[in-house]
C-alpha cells in the first residue's frame, strides 16, 4: 500500500466490539484477567501498553516502512531513549545544527553518566569520518536541520556509521515520512517529535521512535518505554492517530506553500539570507531532491538590521503567530535565539517560520508587508 492508502488504514480497522469507525478512547489504566491469571485480550496495565498506543505505534511503524515503533510522551523522551541504549564512555556524533534541546540532553544528563559527544557538521561527510572514534556507538543527524535547514547525505552517514560498527539515528521530524524515508536509505533508527507534523493541530505532545529491524533494539526501547514510564496518554495516543489520516496531505501542502513564499522572497531587499532546501540556491538543493520528495514546509529568514530588526518584523505580522514549535496548521513565527537561550548559536538576525495551511497568497502578503514596514 501506498502511503495515503496506509495512512489512513494502517491503524483504522472497525472496532470488532461496536462496529465503531472511530475507535474509542481506552482511558482504563488496567485489565481483567482470566481466571487462569492469563491475559488473552493482550493487556494488563496501561503503562506497558494499551490499544490506542499500539495502534498508533503499529501505523507509525508502518509509515516508516519500520519493524517496530515505541510512543513516548514527549520527542524529547524519544532522544533520551535513544541515547539510553548507550553505556558510560560510548561517543556520539550529532549534527552542529540540530534541536536545542537534544544536544541539551547530550550535554547534561548523558554527559553526567559518561556518554560523550562531540558535534560535527553533519554536511561533511569528511569532517564525520574525522571525528568517529572507537567507541562512537551513534550518529544523530536533522536533515533539514534546525533551524539551518541544512541537508545531510543520510546514505553516506549510513554507510560511515556502519563501517565504524556504529549506528544512524535520523530526526525524521521536520521531514515526515511522507517526504523522507530514512530506512530506505540505511538509517537504523527514526525519531520524531509528534508534536509536530504528525500531531499537526498543536494540541499534542508526544515522540516515537522506530526502528528499522526487529531485534534486540527493539526490545530494550519497549523495556525501556514501560519501565522509565515516560508514555503517553490514551487520549494523546488517540489525538496522534486521528491525525496521521491527513497527515500526506497536510505536509505536501504545508510544503508547497513554503516554497511559493521562499520563491516569493528570496532576494528581498530586506533580507541577508534565505535558507530553505527547495531553493535552487540552496547547498544542498540537489540533495534534498534525491532524498526528499518535498523540501518541507520549515524556513528561515535572516533580517538586514540584526536582531532588532528580526524582531521587529516578527512583531508586525498577522497571521504568523509568534510562537515556538512547528508543524501545526496555523503559520508561526519566532525568533529562535532567544528562545534557545544564552547557549544558542543561532544567528541573532535569524525568524524561524513554520507554514501552514492557510493560503500561499494570503501568507506572502503578511510577511511581505511586515518586511517592509521595517528598513534596515
Ligand atoms: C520539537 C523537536 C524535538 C523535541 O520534541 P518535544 O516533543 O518538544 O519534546 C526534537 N527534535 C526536533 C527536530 C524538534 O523540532
Amino acid at each position: 500500500m501506498r502511503l495515503e492508502t496506509l495512512a489512513i488504514h494502517a491503524a483504522h480497522a472497525p472496532d470488532p466490539g461496536t462496529g465503531a469507525l472511530a475507535p474509542p478512547i481506552v482511558l482504563s489504566t488496567t485489565f481483567e484477567r482470566d481466571p487462569d491469571g492469563s491475559y488473552p485480550r493482550g493487556h494488563h496495565y496501561a503503562r506497558n501498553g494499551n490499544p490506542g498506543r499500539d495502534s498508533l505505534e503499529g501505523a507509525i511503524a508502518a509509515l516508516e516502512s519500520g519493524a517496530g515503533a515505541v510512543a513516548l510522551a514527549s520527542g524529547s523522551a524519544a532522544s533520551a531513549a535513544v541515547f539510553s541504549l548507550l553505556a558510560p564512555d560510548d561517543h556520539v556524533l550529532v549534527g552542529e545544527d540540530c534541536y536545542y534541546g537534544t544536544l541539551k540532553q547530550l550535554a547534561g544528563p548523558f554527559a553526567r553518566i559518561g556518554i560523550r559527544h562531540d558535534r560535527v557538521n553533519m554536511t561533511r561527510l569528511e569532517s564525520v569520518a574525522e571525528l568517529i572514534q572507537p567507541r562512537t556507538r551513534l550518529l544523530w543527524v536533522e536533515s533539514p536541520s534546525n533551524p539551518l535547514l541544512a541537508i545531510a547525505d543520510l546514505a553516506g552517514l549510513a554507510r560511515l556509521a556502519h563501517a565504524h560498527g556504529a549506528w544512524l539515528a535520523c530526526d525524521n521530524t521536520f521531514a515526515t515520512p511522507v517526504l523522507q524515508r530514512p530506512f530506505a536509505l540505511g538509517a537504523d533508527l527514526v525519531v520524531h517529535s509528534t508534536t509536530k507534523y504528525i500531531g499537526g493541530h498543536s494540541d499534542v505532545v508526544g515522540g516515537v521512535v522506530v526502528v528499522g529491524e526487529p531485534g534486540d533494539i527493539l526490545e530494550r526501547l519497549k523495556v525501556h518505554q514501560s519501565v522509565l514510564g515516560a508514555v503517553p496518554s490514551g487520549f494523546d495516543c488517540w489525538l496522534l492517530r486521528r491525525s496521521l489520516a491527513t497527515l500526506p496531505l497536510r505536509v505536501r501542502q504545508q510544503s508547497e506553500n513554503a516554497l511559493a513564499i521562499a520563491r516569493a522572497f528570496a532576494g528581498h531587499r530586506q533580507l541577508a539570507a534565505l535558507y530553505y532546501p527547495g531553493l535552487e540556491s540552496h547547498p544542498g538543493h540537489a540533495l534534498a531532491r534525491a532524498q526528499m520528495s518535498a523540501f518541507g514546509a520549515m524556513l528561515s529568514l535572516r533580517v538586514k538590521g540584526g536582531e532588532a530588526a528580526a524582531f521587529a518584523v516578527a512583531a508586525r505580522t498577522r497571521l504568523f503567530t509568534r510562537a515556538t514549535s512547528l508543524g501545526g496548521v496555523e503559520s508561526l513565527i519566532e525568533h529562535r535565539a532567544s528562545v534557545e537561550g544564552p547557549t544558542s548559536r543561532t544567528p541573532r538576525d535569524l525568524l524561524r517560520l513554520s507554514i501552514g495551511l492557510e493560503h500561499a497568497e494570503d501568507l506572502i502578503a503578511d510577511l511581505g508587508q511586515a518586511l517592509d514596514s521595517v528598513s534596515p
